[in-house]
This record gives C-alpha cells, sequence and structure tokens, in this order.
C-alpha cells in the first residue's frame, strides 16, 4: 500500500516516524523545498511542487498512491486545496490533519486580525513588532516605514527586501520560553505578530508575550476547502490511516 504524506510541519514528522515502523505501507513526504536544509525524515521525501492539482492528481495516478495526508501548515491553503482536488481526481481517500487553533489564555491581550494587510495596519506608529511569520507574509509590514521590523525566519529572504529598520534573526523552532523570552527582550519588542499556527511548539512565543505584558498581532487561519476526513492529531491520524488500510 502506498501512502503520500503532504509534510512540512512537526505533525507531519512524526507521523511520518510512526508510518516508517509499518512494514506493509510504502510512505513518501512531500516538501515544498522552501528551506535549503529540512528536518531529515525517517520515509523517502520528494522536494518541490508537483504543479496544481492537475500535477498531483498525475503524480498520484502514475505512483499508484492509495491514501493521500495532508499534514500540512494550516496556512498553506493552496497546497490543502490542491490536495482536496487532486484526491478527488485520482479517486483515491484524503486524511487532512489539522491541529487546533490557539484560543487566548487568560492574562494575553490578542489583537485579532485576518490577514497579513490587516496585521500591518493595526500597529501603532513607532512601533518594534517582532514577526513570527514567516519572510512569505513579510510585504504588508514593509510599506510600514514608521516601524521597526524583525523578522524571525529559518532563513533570511535573499535578496533582503528594502526597509530603514528591518532586521532578521535566523532561528529553527521548537522555541523554548526562555529563548523566547530573552529574543523579545533583546530587541525591545513593543507587540508579537504572529500567525494563529496552533501547536504546543509554537505557543512558547505568547506565553512569553503574556508575562512581558505584550500585545499579540493575531493573524487568522484562512479558510480551507473543506475535506471529508479532517483530524486533529498525530494519533488520530494514525487510526483513520488504519481504518482505511487495516494492514498499516
Ligand atoms: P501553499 O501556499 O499552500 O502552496 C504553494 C505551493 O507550494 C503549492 O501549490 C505547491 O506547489 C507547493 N507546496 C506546498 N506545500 C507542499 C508540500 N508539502 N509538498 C510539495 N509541494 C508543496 O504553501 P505555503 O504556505 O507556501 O507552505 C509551503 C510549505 O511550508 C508547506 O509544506 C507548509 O506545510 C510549510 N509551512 C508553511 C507555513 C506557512 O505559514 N504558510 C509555515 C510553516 C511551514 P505545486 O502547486 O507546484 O504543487
Amino acid at each position: 500500500m502506498k501512502l503520500l504524506l503532504l509534510a512540512g510541519t512537526a505533525e507531519a514528522r512524526a507521523l511520518a516516524g510512526e508510518l516508517a515502523q509499518v512494514a506493509s505501507l510504502s510512505a513518501t513526504a512531500a516538501l515544498a523545498g522552501v528551506t535549503d536544509r529540512p528536518e531529515p525524515y525517517p520515509i523517502p521525501v520528494r522536494r518541490g511542487g508537483f504543479g496544481g492539482a492537475d500535477g498531483l492528481a498525475a503524480y498520484l495516478s502514475a505512483s499508484g498512491t492509495d491514501l493521500l495526508v495532508d499534514a500540512t501548515h494550516p496556512f498553506a491553503a493552496q497546497m490543502s486545496a490542491n490536495a482536496v482536488a487532486a484526491a478527488a481526481r485520482a479517486g483515491i481517500p484524503l486524511i487532512r490533519l489539522e491541529r487546533p487553533p490557539w484560543i487566548p489564555n487568560p492574562g494575553e491581550t490578542w489583537v485579532p486580525v485576518p490577514d497579513a494587510q490587516t496585521a500591518a495596519c493595526a500597529l501603532p506608529a513607532g512601533a518594534t513588532a517582532f514577526l513570527a511569520i514567516g519572510p512569505g507574509s513579510l510585504a504588508p509590514f514593509l510599506q510600514r516605514r514608521d516601524l521597526r521590523l524583525v523578522l524571525r525566519a529559518i532563513a533570511a529572504p535573499t535578496p533582503l527586501p528594502e526597509h530603514p529598520a528591518l532586521s532578521v534573526i535566523e532561528a529553527r523552532p521548537p522555541f523554548e520560553l526562555e529563548a523566547e523570552l530573552d529574543a523579545l527582550r533583546a530587541c525591545a519588542a513593543t507587540h508579537l505578530v504572529a500567525k494563529n499556527a496552533g501547536g504546543d511548539a509554537g505557543r512558547t512565543k505568547l506565553d512569553a508575550a503574556r508575562q512581558l505584558s505584550l500585545p499579540v498581532v493575531m493573524i487568522a487561519r484562512p479558510r480551507l476547502c473543506p475535506a471529508e476526513t479532517v483530524v486533529h492529531s498525530v494519533s488520530q491520524a494514525r487510526a483513520r490511516i488504519r481504518a482505511i488500510m487495516p494492514h498499516a
């Protein structure tokens, strides 16, 4: 039996670890190829896009894939839409693993916004914004010449975008609470900007912002195309895979 795992998250790697133990299953992880040094996977990895939903459907059919698992990041809306369309075209089941979003804990001050453009407009003039959003969502913030911007990313964008007060911290998650406190203090951040990615590992930055009484401009998730089977944890995904593939 063949399974394709659309990856790029901690949950995808954890699930890959479990699938690697199943002798009757041939599982491959797909990565977009956005980082030069991806975390290692215990199953074969295919890097790079498929060429839209049509390309993915063609890949699924040509490779004889029996099951597609979408464990991409909750903000990877295009890939999730492609997965829904391609699985339908190839006539195979799709499981989406979607971790629950964060909700504010007592003592956290959130400014909820629908997208990165609105997040950029929500920051007051003179603010120092710690951007835990990845380079892909940076563009609207670059228009705000009245802000100090501190972007944290696995790798700095090249070339570095033009802005009078942009700095980049290169770092790879997960981050401990102490490291988050240090990072926010070191740049004298007045605001944290985050995407509502969910998951335990990424929550430490919210805990740090609360301890430092920093407001969090929280970008809501994009609405994803409906998928027939949606699970919310690695163990639920594992159980659904077993239900579809009894020997897996
Ligand atoms: P996206 O906008 O939904 O997808 C853009 C294109 O990238 C897709 O159409 C597809 O190209 C390719 N792609 C995306 N994920 C892929 C995968 N797992 N395997 C192969 N191709 C993939 O995605 P994104 O937001 O740029 O995210 C890219 C990757 O980074 C995803 O794997 C995601 O899990 C991970 N990630 C994203 C974020 C975020 O904030 N967006 C954060 C952390 C990790 P084709 O159409 O050519 O197939």
